[in-house]
């Protein structure tokens, strides 16, 4: 098999002819149709994670191997261990990549994503840059339904991130209950979950004019331009006194410390995004507001099948994807660096 991996932080992906692995007992191998590439990549690639205020977050390749990046992975099942039941070869899946030791409390608990000991796929084991992925357990595959083949598996990152962070801000009975910040890719994704899942119109804020219009396109019950004068006053008129949950898809030391301040009693503040900074809060008024600031990092295996299950009911509206030849790696990586990609790319093995 064919895989492009990453050799040295930093230093362009190489191609690399490797040995196809065998799947024993609950393994399932596809072979992959598309995967992602998400921002996290390129954050992988350079070794580090910019946390902002020059505060990095090391991410080494792990063991000094080579790794073959690729956690958004949609492939069709070409061969199973003898203990898989109920799969079938030729059948195309998205796989959930966050995956823990399988061992310890949390994983027992259907919390992989935070075991200390992940192997996730495309991280620290394995993922969709090669021409096939070994999924150690056929509970980690989920249909897409009509989900075209370059989208799907971008649902088992960002749009479980978008869910799940969803899932912690509510509950949700109304419009105008739940602010989203950001109208970029994950904001408006998280707009249509939000209407999916729930039934609701949320507000959206951002400070591009343009992107909030295409979130009233989308459905959002109101736009609010966060970088204007009395952005906050709106905000507070909109959601009758406070909003009840924030969802922040930017996570920037800017849009927390405008928000958290927005959130009525009890309310619930989600941060998502990882832009970086810091929020300094009066420990008093916590206690008697009773608000809620809480992060979220993508999502536990049942909330992506609660997801999947939206995606196969056509809940969600699909947005277009590029693809791209897997040789196209590195160009992609670097255009993702340095923000000229605007939609969603997908790698492909067609050649
Ligand atoms: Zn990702
Ligand atoms: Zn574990």
């Amino acid at each position: 098999m064919k895989a492009y991996q990453v050799i040295e932080n930093g230093k362009p992906l190489e191609e690399r002819e490797l040995e196809k692995p065998q799947p024993k007992g609950k393994e399932v191998l596809l072979r992959t149709v598309a995967c992602g590439v998400c921002h996290s990549d390129v954050h992988l690639h350079d070794g580090y994670f910019d946390l902002g205020g020059g505060v990095q977050l090391p991410s080494p390749l792990p063991g000094g191997e080579p790794l073959t990046m690729g956690h958004e992975i949609f492939g069709e099942v070409v061969e199973v261990g003898d203990e898989v039941d109920g799969i079938v070869i030729g059948q195309k899946y998205v796989a959930y990549p966050w995956m823990g030791c399988g061992d310890c409390d949390l994983c027992h608990d259907d919390m992989t994503h935070y075991c200390a000991n992940n192997s996730n796929l495309g991280i620290h084991v394995a993922g969709g840059y090669g021409d096939h992925v070994l999924v150690p357990d056929p509970k980690y595959l989920f249909d897409a339904g009509d989900t075209p083949d370059s989208l799907a598996g971008s649902y088992a990152c960002r749009g479980l991130t978008a869910y799940s962070a969803l899932k912690k801000a509510g509950p949700y009975n109304k419009d105008n209950s739940l602010v989203i910040v950001s109208a970029g890719g994950l904001g408006l994704l998280a707009l249509k979950i939000a209407k999916a899942a729930y039934g609701i119109n949320p507000i959206v804020v951002d400070i591009d004019d343009e992107k909030l219009g295409m979130a009233r396109q989308l459905g959002a019950s109101a736009t609010v331009n966060s970088s204007e004068e009395g952005a906050a006053e709106k905000i507070m008129e909109l959601t009758e006194g406070g909003a009840r949950s924030i969802v922040d898809f930017v996570g920037a030391e800017s849009s927390v410390n405008f928000g958290y301040n927005l959130l009525a009693r009890g309310g619930s503040y989600v941060v998502v995004g990882l832009f970086g900074g810091q929020l300094t809060l009066p420990l008093p008024m916590q206690a008697l507001t009773e608000k809620k600031l809480m992060g979220s990092y993508v999502g536990p295996l049942g909330d992506m099948k609660e997801l999947m299950e939206l995606v196969v009911q056509g809940k969600i509206d699909p947005v277009d994807v590029e693809t791209r030849d897997v040789s196209e790696a590195n160009r992609t990586l670097e255009e993702m660096k340095a923000g000229k990609l605007m939609g969603l790319v997908a790698l492909t093995h067609d050649s």
